[in-house]
């Protein structure tokens, strides 16, 4: 399918990357296609960007009948630009569709919108250290109906962004807080799903954390609230007595591409590593008798993001003296540095672009 470039008349300045505030400057083009049921897929375009015009009707709007993914373009030494893992997230975009009965995307047209508009825009990719272009498909229902079934007309959107280095004073750890009342998902639910309803469910506790001087919250399952499952827009990860613990992909928590990556990169190091159910006592237990060595977080906003201090009602526990541990930082400088390429890619996980 030919992709149609309609180029913006005026283009914007670009920021500086290091005033960048992430998400919110947007590029100079985007890129559309619609379905409608019975014709498939069809006009596929990149076109200025620009408010969608959407009827105040449509499902979208009043179902959450949207899904989406986040990935990055980044710039290696030589001034190339290439992509991580794209089609493990196109993958994931068409699991999150089935689970909301939206529409297939096929993949080569999915990364056609993601790369002809990467490269249309590949000016705003930054040059800085790490900055990157930060790229979000997302699909959404537009029927003009209020009555509760999927759409027949969706269309798939991709827009871009550059984004600044997530911790410009270097790695730091963060402060995260157990959520014991609101919870985000349950098994059956949509928690596996990249979809924006399972973020609408979160804001009230990621607001009440915040004001109490945590960062995120970390969400317990929604049955025994006891096991622990995710943080915010990140999977978890601990290092407990030497061994690598993180919750398994029990339906209702998001298989995370940069939690695939690490869990693979730990294997290969020799690490044991246990994808299990884990309570936040089992966690509390470790941290008092000192078997509690390393907490962090994994997505693709942050790559890594270390936990030094974790806090349930009221009980608190720093963890490794709330210092980023060794585990952590081999992670961080490892992901990165394929990502930038700086260090070899063994798993071929690396599509220049
Ligand atoms: C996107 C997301 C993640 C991280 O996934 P990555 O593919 O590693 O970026 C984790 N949890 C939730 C709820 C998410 O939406």
């Amino acid at each position: 399918m030919e992709i149609k470039i309609t180029r913006a008349e005026t283009l914007k300045e670009k920021p500086e990357s290091s005033k960048l505030v992430f998400g919110k400057s947007m590029t100079d083009h985007m890129f559309i296609v619609d379905y409608d049921e019975g014709q498939g897929w069809h006009d596929p375009r990149i076109v200025p960007y620009g408010p969608l015009l959407i009827d105040p009707a449509a499902k979208v709007l009043h179902y959450a009948e949207e899904i989406f993914e986040g990935l990055k373009a980044y710039r290696d030494a030589q001034g190339k630009i290439q992509l991580f893992r794209p089609l493990d997230n196109i993958d994931r975009m068409n699991k999150s569709a089935e689970r909301l009965c939206m529409p297939q995307i096929p993949q080569d047209l999915a990364l056609a919108g993601i790369t002809e508009l990467v490269k249309v825009e590949r000016d705003w990719v930054p040059h800085e250290e790490g900055a990157s272009l930060y790229i979000r498909p997302f699909m959404i229902g537009l029927d003009a109906q209020l009555g509760v079934h999927s759409s027949k007309h969706v269309q798939y959107v991709v827009v871009v962004c550059p984004v600044g280095a997530y911790y410009p004073e270097g790695l730091a750890p963060v402060k995260i807080f157990v959520e014991e009342r609101d919870v985000r998902a349950v098994k059956g639910g949509t928690g596996m799903a990249k979809t924006g309803g399972n973020y609408a469910a979160s804001l009230r506790a990621g607001h009440q954390a915040e004001q109490k001087g945590y960062s995120q919250v970390l969400w317990l399952d929604g049955v025994h609230r006891k096991y622990i499952e995710e943080v915010g827009a990140m999977n978890v990860m601990f290092k407990v007595a030497g061994k690598i613990l993180t919750p398994d992909l029990n339906g209702s928590v998001l298989d995370g591409i940069t939690r695939r990556s690490c869990l693979q990169l730990l294997r290969d190091w020799g690490y044991e590593v246990e994808e299990r159910r884990i309570s936040a006592e089992e966690l509390f237990q470790a941290a008092e008798n000192g078997t509690l060595e390393e907490a962090w977080g994994t997505g693709t906003a942050a790559v890594i993001s270390p936990i030094g201090e974790l806090a349930m009602g009221e009980k608190k526990v720093s963890i490794n003296h709330n210092q980023i541990g060794e585990v952590t930082r081999k992670l961080y400088d490892q992901l990165t540095g394929i990502q930038w390429g700086r260090v070899a890619d063994p798993h071929n996980w690396i599509m220049p672009l």
